[in-house]
């Protein structure tokens, strides 16, 4: 029911302008087809993703010889839970030692808000959290952080702005070891100067934590924000050259009509969506259900 809340937005921007368009239509023809995938693209599933989604709709109708407008209802749910199939998995976690997160991604995303509700997650769990403030570049992403660990009782390793990222790192992975934390979650720069320092300075972060847990990251969470809409899929393709990214967190879906764009990352980017942000506190950070999110669309 909170997630159905929470996109009341999209709900207006696809499921109210479907319905209308069934409650329109008096029979199940090339118009209607048409009229179906422009709403889907104007919510942002994506050119691609939507002429698949009605192909294999139009294909559905036929085979179950359907007829009536009113049953398409169904069928459209069922697609869309069908297209986004494998598309959502758990966090992975550390066979042993302490379960170390990177998580990457544009500035303004929602990054620092999702590190302050994951840790708070764990400590919810009676984990022992640990974050590294390595987006060194920002003074402001460090204070925030401050705020967060303190607010959640994590330990935050913090560097002056300006520092080395590596060395917030380095001091950040000896702490764990010597608190013996559960959960290591790595903040990292958001600043897109240009993709090769990014991809450098991710890098370097990556090696600093398998110099002393070689089977670490063990996710690297790419924060997108929902409301960006077709913009956040260009993003994920950068950062899958920049770095080895594997899972989603898609935020703000609260706060868009374009969270159709669940629907194209889940289709088009072939990494899992891990997590959503459906709003600004602190468990306004939920496990991705495809199935979830069809259902709390298209019912
Ligand atoms: P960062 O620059 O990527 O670290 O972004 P922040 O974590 O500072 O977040 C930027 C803004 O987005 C803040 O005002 C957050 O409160 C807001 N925000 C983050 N996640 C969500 C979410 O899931 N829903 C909503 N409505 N706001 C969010």
């Amino acid at each position: 029911a909170r997630l159905k809340k929470s996109l009341a937005k999209t709900r207006q921007n696809i499921t109210e302008k479907v319905e209308r368009l069934i409650k329109t239509s008096r029979r199940i023809d090339d118009e209607f087809f048409e009229e179906l995938e422009e709403i889907l693209i104007q919510a942002d599933v994506g050119v691609s993703t939507a002429m698949e989604l009605i192909d294999n709709l139009r294909r559905a109708v036929k085979q179950k010889k359907i007829t009536e407008v009113d049953e398409v209802r169904g069928l459209i749910k069922q697609e869309v839970v069908s297209i986004m199939e494998g598309s959502d998995a758990p966090l992975n976690k550390a066979p042993e030692g302490p379960t170390v997160i990177m998580v990457v991604g544009v500035n303004g995303v929602g990054k620092t808000t999702t590190i302050g509700k994951l840790a708070y997650r764990f400590k919810r769990e009676g984990k022992k959290v640990i974050i590294a403030a390595a987006d060194t570049f920002r003074a402001a992403a460090i204070d925030q952080l401050q705020i967060w660990a303190e607010r959640v009782g994590a330990d935050l390793i913090k560097h002056q702005e300006g520092a080395d990222p590596g060395a917030v790192v380095f001091d950040a992975v000896n702490a764990a070891q010597a608190r013996r934390a559960d959960v290591l979650i790595v903040d990292t720069a958001g600043r897109l100067h240009t993709k090769t320092n990014l991809m450098e300075e991710i890098a370097k972060v990556k090696r600093v934590i398998q110099r002393t847990y070689a089977d670490a990251p063990h996710e690297v969470l790419l924060v997108l924000d929902a409301t960006t809409g077709q913009n956040a899929i260009s993003q994920a393709n950068l950062f899958k050259q920049v770095t080895g990214v594997t899972g989603i967190v898609l935020t703000k879906l609260d706060g868009t009509a374009k969270g159709g764009i669940v629907i194209a990352i889940a289709k088009e980017l072939d990494i899992p969506v891990k997590l959503v942000g459906i709003g600004e506190g602190l468990e306004d950070l939920r496990d991705f259900s495809a199935e979830e999110f069809a259902e709390a669309l298209f019912s």
